[in-house]
């Protein structure tokens, strides 16, 4: 069993990753040769200090950044060099992404935000045309995170737990593979993390999403299939749970 799944080609690879900043007159380099490979339906932990360069790492694999080195491969096919065009196709429909601090829009109701990623995807005419079916969707969606009586409410007017269940349902409405998470339960308290992590775990189990988050939390990286350690700009694989 585990050799044919590694065989298997991953769902999506960050191969031989380099990435500088330049700060100053210096060249800072963050990844150094990193990789990561995932398949469909795992559950992967990214640790590492702060500034080891983990959200360099899922930004470049989300194609929110780009590699000065080596290759993003979904399902073996090279997508980091496609064109801008393509690249925000992809973003849209096969990536989902929650970050430390939401990022829901404060102006927006939670119905709204989480409709957001469907009204990009069809553009106006598009979604004046399907604005029921993308409501319905946005609704059975924050129904699935437990919000559906938060609706109408700002983020404003939310709990952590609460804007993070939102974000979530935002990044899911489009029906992404990949859902990319970035220290998700760094601002909430440990009840209401264990209460996202809880949700996070039944929406890979159930939905066979595939999710690669970081976190600096140990006890949280634990809960996932697999753990992978960020140091000195390359990927190490620390802990396995063995294939049954
Ligand atoms: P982590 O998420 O592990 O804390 P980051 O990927 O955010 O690490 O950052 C890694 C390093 O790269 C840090 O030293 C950070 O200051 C630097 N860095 C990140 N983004 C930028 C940027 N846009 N410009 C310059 N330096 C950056
Ligand atoms: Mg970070």
């Amino acid at each position: 069993m585990a050799e044919t799944l590694k065989m298997t080609t991953p769902l999506i690879a960050a191969e031989a990753i380099s990435k500088s900043y330049i700060k100053g007159s210096h060249d800072v380099p963050v990844l150094r040769g990193a990789g990561l490979r995932a398949n469909r339906g795992e559950f992967i932990s990214v640790v590492g200090q702060s500034g080891s360069g983990k959200s360099t790492l899922l930004h470049v694999m989300g194609l929110l950044d780009a590699p000065d080195i080596g290759e993003v491969l979904l399902q073996g096919q090279r997508i980091d060099n496609l064109n801008q065009k393509a690249r925000d196709q992809l973003r849209n429909h096969v990536f989902g992404f929650i970050f430390q601090f939401y990022h829901l829009l404060p102006e927006l109701s939670l119905l709204e935000n989480v409709m957001t990623p469907l009204m990009i995807r069809y553009s106006l005419m598009g979604y004046w045309k399907r604005r029921r079916e993308i409501r319905e969707s946005a609704l059975s969606m924050l129904k699935q995170v437990g919000l559906e009586h938060r609706i109408r409410h700002r983020p404003s007017e939310l709990s952590g737990g609460e804007m993070q269940r939102g974000a979530i349902a935002r990044a899911l409405v489009g029906r992404p593979e990949i859902l990319l998470a970035d220290e998700p339960t760094g601002n909430l308290d440990s009840g209401t993390g264990g209460e996202i992590m809880d949700l996070l775990k039944s929406l890979n189990e159930e939905n066979q999403l595939t999710i690669i988050m970081v976190t600096h939390d140990e006890s949280i990286a634990a809960q996932a299939h697999r753990i992978v350690r960020l140091t000195q700009g390359r990927i190490q694989t620390i802990a396995h749970e063995e294939a049954a």
